[in-house]
């Protein structure tokens, strides 16, 4: 049960004055459900904006405030297009607020022509106007404007301004109860932080780096603390020690010699299998690195022993990929593999429960249908989870409750993330890294080229289309705002159109689910042969027949997505290419990326130069992809504080390990808060 103390910050959102129901949609887009969240949802930054006579006295890309007159209003041409409002300054110079999607509803009642307003934003150039896009403040009055030159800047999606999240997150702040310190003394005193309370009202201020740090520190700990209650409550489990005699691993006939790597991960896994607590073992390797022999190797094993053994996918495409996989690898042994999915119904369905039930199945592959109620196996003794990183903490613990005795996990992943990154996400499990590939892939050829030269390269997509071969085409999200993202990637769309016709199809990240099935159809069965995609394309799409992969303003995109997006081909037997499509002025860093790029394909190391890269400070505040487990700690702080919060975690599990003195009990707290709790109510009595 969660502490009372902290109900208050579990309220919901609609709680707070000015919440209902059109507002609660923005708010649900963020994350931003409770009070809680509100509060957490820190600024992404501060601006500090110079108050201006007229235009002539700023320079483009500026923060001001400044009286405008609006002198005409221009409705967009098409439904995409942004609507514009000219405004005049003191001395006349013209100035356009551009809007994009329903921002324009507003803009038309705020802007009355011929009436002066105080504008704050950031100034810019579009073509040869100067322009402001989406003003952060209109005011009919100066004096507002002039009183907060320094404010915070919020994370906002469509239908939110920062004002009304300045407001909600105020409401939130007067909520915060007072807590007890749950930071180690020693190291809560060296640093200087300020208490809990005290950090929430201070980084929402100004930019105070002491509270922002206090804050992360929380995070790192309690993520760390929970880790380690899951791994001491795997630690005092009963599983069953597996020992088998190699006889159905004899029988194998790969069609190639193990890679040291992988001869390495399965002797591994094969000790802890044969220790009685239970397996908590992570293979991390790149996409083709040669996971699921060793997940063969693995289930056979427990087969040999004499019990069961699951394949949990993330999807039913690759669970069927696996299941057709490993049913024909496994052939020679002569062992029953079985499939279930949510699609199997009636008959099919019954007979592989009797047979995972009576034992004559000894190795399911399946999605979560694998795991439900209904669901009983005989003597399940290892469970294989592929693409962990898909799958949360709770749910591998829910994993872990289905057989009898606790059974072996192996977990697998194919992102490959720097080490710091592994222990955080992953610090309850050992690790086995396949960190060399098979021998014999041919290298993707990557190039890099000015945007400049659109011409040529759209040329050379279309030699490439000729050929029969397929291509993606990545559009960045780049913009301040999504509506502008999706406008450049339906700009793109439009011109390729042009080009190439109904070979095209485009797919991003507002279509609705069924839209984006039926485009990404197209595209898989070869009706159309170039996919121009925002980088949902991210997430498991393998087409071998694509072999040409082209990213528009690579240098917007951090290290680990460009390696995730190149690895989209590559799969078939053709050379593949990926053209990496760069601005001209980039900065020290983004030419190093790119270089980086051409020069490794090895995503382990590509994943290290990433964070030390990224720890240099860009990209950071602004648009932070999902690829750490969290929410207040940015990159930089990770690396930086990750281990004294370990250590603090470590210390406190020696001295408390159930959490029950002073200090253990604001621990518990902090787990709550950070939602970590599944960690507590592994301790007997949380
Ligand atoms: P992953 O799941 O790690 O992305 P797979 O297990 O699907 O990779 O393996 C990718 C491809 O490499 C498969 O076609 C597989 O048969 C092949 N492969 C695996 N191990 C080896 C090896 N040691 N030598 C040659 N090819 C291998
Ligand atoms: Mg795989």
């Amino acid at each position: 049960m969660r502490p009372e103390a902290l109900n208050p910050l579990f309220v919901e959102c609609d709680a707070l004055d000015g919440v209902g129901p059109k507002i609660k949609k923005p708010l649900d887009k963020l994350g931003l459900t409770r009070v809680r969240d509100l509060a957490y949802h820190l600024p992404e930054r501060f601006v500090t904006r110079r108050p201006v006579e007229d235009l002539d006295q700023a320079s483009e890309g500026e923060q001001i405030v400044i009286a405008l007159t609006p002198v005409e209003h221009r409705a967009p041409r098409n439904n995409r297009g942004p609507y514009r409002v000219l405004a005049q300054d003191s001395v006349g110079n013209i100035c356009a607020l551009t809007y994009f999607g329903r921002a324009s509803y507003t803009a038309k009642k705020l802007l009355p022509v011929g009436e002066k307003r105080w504008v704050s934003g950031r100034l810019d150039r579009y073509g040869d106007m100067l322009q402001i896009v989406h003003p952060d403040h209109v005011e009919k009055e100066g004096g507002g404007a002039l009183a907060r030159l320094n404010e915070p800047v919020y994370g906002l999606s469509e239908g939110l301004t920062q004002p009304r999240v300045v407001g909600l997150v105020e409401q939130a702040l007067a909520r915060l109860p007072e807590l007890p310190e749950w930071i180690e003394p020693s190291q809560f005193e060296r640093e200087g932080w300020p208490a809990w309370r005290d950090a929430m009202h201070l980084a929402h201020k100004s930019e105070n780096a002491s509270a922002r740090d206090r804050l992360a520190y929380d995070e790192l700990l309690a993520n760390s603390l929970a880790l380690m209650l899951v791994r001491a409550d795997n630690r005092s489990r009963k599983g069953q020690s597996l020992r088998g005699d190699g006889s159905l691993r004899g029988k194998l006939q790969l069609p190639f010699p193990l890679t040291g790597a992988q001869t390495r991960s399965i002797s591994e896994i094969e000790g802890d299998l044969a220790q009685e607590a239970p397996m908590l073992r992570l293979l991390q390797g790149d996409v083709g690195a040669g996971k699921t022999v060793v997940a063969l190797e693995a289930m056979l094993i427990a087969n040999e022993a004499g019990k069961q053994a699951a394949l949990l996918a993330p999807t039913e495409i690759l669970a069927r990929q696996h299941y057709e996989t490993i049913r024909s690898m496994a052939a020679p042994t002569g062992v029953e593999v079985a499939l279930l999915t949510g699609r199997d119904k009636g008959r099919a369905r019954e007979s592989i429960l009797m047979g995972l039930m009576d034992g004559s199945i000894d190795i399911v592959i399946g999605t979560h249908a694998i795991f439900q109620d209904s669901v009983a196996y005989k003597d399940l003794a290892l469970v294989v989870v592929d693409e962990q990183h898909r799958f949360g903490v709770q749910q591998r613990l829910q994993l872990a409750s289905k057989g009898k005795r606790t059974p072996h996990t192996l977990a697998m992943t194919a992102t490959p993330i720097p080490r710091t990154l592994t222990l955080a996400q992953y610090g309850e499990m050992d690790v086995s890294r396949l960190d060399e590939m098979p021998p014999g892939r041919k290298p993707i050829i990557t190039r890099v080229m000015s945007m400049e030269r659109m011409g040529e390269i759209v040329d050379g997509v279309a030699r490439h289309l000729k050929t029969g071969q397929q291509a993606f085409w990545v559009c960045p999200m780049v913009h301040e705002s999504e509506a502008a993202d999706l406008a450049a990637a339906e700009a793109r769309y439009a011109a390729l159109n042009d080009r190439f016709g109904d070979a095209v199809v485009l797919v991003h990240g507002q279509m609705k689910p069924e839209e984006k099935d039926a485009a990404m159809e197209r595209f898989v069965s070869g009706e159309a042969s170039l996919l121009v995609a925002t980088t949902v394309i991210e997430v498991g799409v393998d087409v071998p027949n694509a072999t040409l992969v082209v990213v528009e303003q690579a240098e917007h995109f951090g290290l680990a997505q460009l390696h995730q997006l190149r690895g989209r081909v590559g799969r078939g037997s053709e050379q593949a290419v990926c053209l990496l499509l760069r601005s001209n002025a980039l900065s020290e860093t983004a030419k190093r990326r790119l270089a980086l790029m051409r020069e490794t394909q090895d995503g382990f190391r590509i994943a290290e130069e990433d964070l030390e890269l990224r720890g240099g400070g860009e990209l950071l505040g602004t648009r932070q992809s999902g690829d750490t487990p969290f929410r207040v700690a940015n990159l930089e702080q990770i690396t930086r504080l990750l281990p004294a919060a370990h250590a603090d975690a470590r210390l406190l599990m020696e001295r408390d390990g159930g959490l029950s003195s002073e200090r253990g009990k604001a621990a518990r707290l902090l787990l709550y808060l950070f939602e970590r709790d599944w960690g507590v109510q592994l301790l007997r009595g949380g």
